[in-house]
């Protein structure tokens, strides 16, 4: 019997969750290409930057799918060859699909703002988040002191869970160094008139309120201008700071631009009713042009879809039409409080924290067989430090 041969390329939400929603069924031949041998879960990126442990931030793909006859690549695409159906990858690798799914995720954008690339931190893999971990802990130790401001940029969730999580760390850690306490200062800066941009107005200002009370100071309508080593500028103003981190901006992974898709305004791929760029290169999770891109849970949905048409396609029944579905919105702003927009139902506080937590169980549990979620999950609140002077384990 002939197989059908899948190729998916991004071992992230979408690719991951395609991939095991296929590898079961013999009717198909499975690779997935990624240029990272880890799947990583960014929803909890913001703990391992602020105390957490690194591998719940992280879970590698031979974990994933250990027993599974797929065959995984590790490699990094660069083009497609629409007319023979194949893909090449960096060190040269030529790869013939029947049918692509492409979930490669999006880059940072700085949007040209000077100094932003070399000076500011990230929070967009388990690197980033330990390198920012690591700074903090590092700062305390060479100049035993607090910095004059610890600055966020972005008031979106990203940047929301980060600051919410950094007045308590920072207090741990400057008890741990022993460092003289002082008035910590945590700036939120957004560009936009409010938190949250794409969330209703009262959800934006609860969350603003709540970060309020934790000590964050958060600054509406303005918009960054520039970094250098030591200073943020803010609306023309100085802001003295060695710990910038950008959540602000992100853009489609250019690999779309570099190999001639159709892109929407938002740079994103424009796709069809089947989530098809062309017939049979599927284009899924935060790279194509959906009402609810840029989440996980859209990329774990549409990952579904696909996997379910393929089926239906060798079973030659007809492809059902994509339906987008409304994510749940649920965003920590300080420890155990999170804000929860369900539909029309909010819901805000300790709640909220169980409700995210529950949501982070799925989540794993979406990708790993039970028992290894369980304990993934369990240690979320566990503590990991290099820190040589910090004795947490
Ligand atoms: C800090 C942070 C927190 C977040 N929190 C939440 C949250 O709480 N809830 C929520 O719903 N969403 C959240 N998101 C958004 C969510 O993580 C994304 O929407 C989701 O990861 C998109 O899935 P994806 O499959 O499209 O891309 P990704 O998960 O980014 O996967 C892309 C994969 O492709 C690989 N890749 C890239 N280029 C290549 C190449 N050329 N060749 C091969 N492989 C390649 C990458 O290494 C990666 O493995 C968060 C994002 C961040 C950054």
């Amino acid at each position: 019997v002939t197989r059908l041969k899948i190729i998916i390329i991004g071992g992230g939400f979408g690719g991951v969750k395609t991939a095991l929603d296929l590898v079961d069924d013999k009717r198909f031949d499975i690779s997935l290409v990624s240029e990272n041998p880890n799947f990583k879960y960014y929803p909890a990126l913001y703990r391992t930057a602020t105390g957490g442990k690194r591998n719940i931030s992280e879970v590698s793909l031979n974990n994933i799918f250990v027993g599974k006859k797929i065959n995984l690549i590790y490699d990094s695409v660069v083009s497609i060859s629409k007319d023979t159906q194949s893909i090449k990858t960096a060190t040269g690798n030529s790869i013939k699909y029947d049918a692509l799914v492409l979930s490669l995720g999006v880059k940072t954008n700085y949007f040209g703002i000077e100094g932003l690339d070399k000076f500011s931190y990230g929070i967009k893999s388990t690197e980033d988040a330990e390198m920012l971990k690591d700074h903090l802990h590092k700062q305390l130790i060479e100049e035993n002191r607090l910095d004059s401001n610890y600055v966020v940029i972005g008031g979106g969730p990203t940047g929301i869970e980060l600051a919410g999580a950094l007045p308590t760390y920072i207090k741990q850690i400057t008890d741990n160094h022993g460092v003289r306490p002082r008035s910590i200062h945590i700036d939120l800066v957004e560009a936009s008139p409010r938190l949250l941009p794409r969330m209703p107005k009262d959800v934006s200002r609860s969350v603003k309120k709540h970060l309020k009370r934790i000590g964050v100071k958060v600054y509406l309508k303005s918009s960054v201008q520039g970094q250098t080593a030591t200073e943020l500028t803010v609306n023309n103003k100085p802001i003295r700071s060695h710990t910038v981190i950008w959540t602000a901006g992100v853009t489609n992974h250019p690999f779309f631009k570099d190999n001639d898709f159709q892109l929407a305004k938002n740079s994103k791929v424009r796709v069809d009713q089947f989530l098809q760029a062309e017939p049979g290169i599927y284009v899924i999770g935060d790279n194509a042009d959906t009402p609810f891109s840029g989440m996980a849970q859209t990329a774990l949905y549409d990952g579904k879809y696909v996997a379910k048409n393929l089926k239906r396609l060798v079973a030659n029944e007809q492809p059902e039409a994509y339906k987008a579905k409304k994510p749940i919105y649920v965003v920590p702003a300080g420890p155990r409080y999170a804000a929860v927009l369900w539909g029309k139902i909010r819901i805000y506080g300790y709640f909220g924290y169980l409700l995210r937590r529950a949501a982070d169980f799925m989540a794993y549990n979406d990708y790993l067989p039970w028992q290894v979620a369980a304990q993934l999950w369990s240690i979320e609140d566990e503590e990991e430090n290099s820190c040589p002077r910090c004795t947490s384990e």
